[in-house]
């Protein structure tokens, strides 16, 4: 399988050199030059998740599913669960993971892909994170042979939970607190890897979120929940920010997978409901809510989602739906959801809200849960006063030391760190 960068036509890549590279020549995003549709779908669907996904993920990346099947036995190690809410509405819980949050799927993945790919030479993950990201990608790479992994991220700016998550791990895991924002910590990490003599020493990757191996590990669970559903076709809505894991979505229905219609929620920050309904694409300040890791106004897999619609030839609107909801109405989701006997967290309350909102009274939906409800405790509490008991990942760290450098926000500072 080639992989095509979607800006630059010239610019193409094995997988290998796709997932290594991250971004293609003038920060065009990697994408499979075509997506291959499934033979005998019904045998695919009563295969077990991890031999499934790996026979799927041999069609969009080109490798052997004898070289995926070890990949992917070890990132998808836990469980998946489709949980009926009432009759026509099913949870996707993807939140099951060592950080608690669907991006586990990826980040696991795609750090045993590099793995795999590792000739000898270092590899160093640099990665800024606000607090989500950093836990899964620390966990996806903690232990693994030929990758160290440095993660920044703002001091005293995340909460203590969070910190706990991921700066605990110590051995290939190095964290750095930065007495800055956490744009400045980006702009650091933009520094590094314009630095040349960093980027060849260290083998410097990002592991950012736009990475192709990130996205085609979402794909599996698509045809899991299709598969726990027993084929049926169900409306699937997805929390959405930066627009990756409804990508994936639209590529396992590209698959040939049956899915009645994609919904991405979004909260406020609402660029692609507005494109969608009036077709300017006008990205407007960012807004803080409640569904942080959602407030994105420039979602950067969307030219993959236009890519899609342009090779299906069907116009964007009609391509997918999008809906914003907004705080308090979030809030009401997580109450109402209470009342059903169901705790979600905000991410996945909005995007139950949105698919309630869409779903016929013949239609069965599955929203994507993306995020367990401990992570924001706080809100869950301030919407429902009810005290999330913390899970046992959670519980674990919370006692551990931070094992956290700290230096100022200041690329000097960063380059001497990792030059140690
Ligand atoms: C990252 C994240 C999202 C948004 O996912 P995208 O793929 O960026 O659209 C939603 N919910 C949670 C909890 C997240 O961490």
């Amino acid at each position: 399988m080639q992989f095509l960068n979607l800006s630059d036509p010239t610019d193409t890549a094995s997988f290998e050199q796709a997932v290594r590279r991250g971004l293609g020549r003038g920060q065009g995003l990697y994408f499979p030059e075509s997506i291959p549709v499934v033979a005998e779908l019904d045998a695919l669907l009563d295969l077990p998740f991890a031999e499934r996904s790996a026979v799927l993920l041999a069609e969009l990346t080109g490798l052997d599913v004898a070289t995926l099947r070890p990949i992917v036995t070890t990132a998808f190690d836990f469980p998946l669960e489709l949980i009926a809410v009432d009759e026509r509405v099913n949870a996707l819980e993807l939140f099951h993971g060592p950080s608690l949050a669907f991006k586990d799927f990826g980040a696991r993945f795609m750090a045993g892909c590099l793995s795999a790919f590792s000739d000898g030479s270092p590899t160093t993950i640099l990665t800024a994170t606000s607090g989500d990201t950093g836990a899964a990608v620390a966990h996806a790479f903690h232990g693994k042979p030929g990758v160290e992994a440095v993660i920044l991220y703002p001091k005293g700016r995340i909460t203590p939970l969070q910190e706990k998550l991921f700066c605990t791990l110590g051995g290939n895991i190095r964290t750095v607190a930065i007495e800055a924002d956490f744009d400045t910590c980006q702009a650091m990490v933009k520094q590094a890897f314009d630095d040349e003599e960093l980027r060849t020493r260290l083998g410097l990757n990002s592991a950012n979120s736009i990475n192709v191996a990130r996205l085609l590990a979402q794909v599996c669970y698509y045809f899991e929940a299709v598969a726990k559903l027993g084929g049926r076709e169900a409306v699937f809505c997805v929390p959405s920010g930066n627009f990756g894991n409804v990508t994936a979505g639209c590529v396992a229905r590209a698959m040939g997978l049956p899915m009645r219609r994609i919904l991405a929620a979004t909260n406020i920050n609402d660029t692609v409901p507005r494109y969608l309904a009036d077709g300017q694409w006008a990205p407007k300040d960012t807004v803080a809510t409640l569904s942080n890791a959602m407030d994105i106004s420039r979602p950067n897999n969307f030219p993959r989602v236009e890519e899609l619609a342009r090779r299906a030839g069907t116009p964007i609107s009609a391509f997918i739906d999008s809906v914003a909801v907004t705080d308090a109405d979030t809030t009401a989701a997580v109450g109402a959801l209470h009342e059903k006997g169901y705790l979600a967290d905000p991410h996945s309350a909005l995007a139950w809200r949105a698919l309630d909102a869409s779903l016929g009274d013949d239609e069965t939906g599955v929203f994507a849960c993306t995020a367990h409800p401990a992570k924001f405790a706080e809100v869950i509490e301030e919407a429902i006063g009810l005290q999330v008991p913390l899970p046992d990942a959670l519980a674990q760290v919370r006692d551990l030391e931070v094992l956290s450098a700290t230096i100022p926000g200041d690329f000097t500072a960063l380059r001497g760190l990792l030059m140690d």
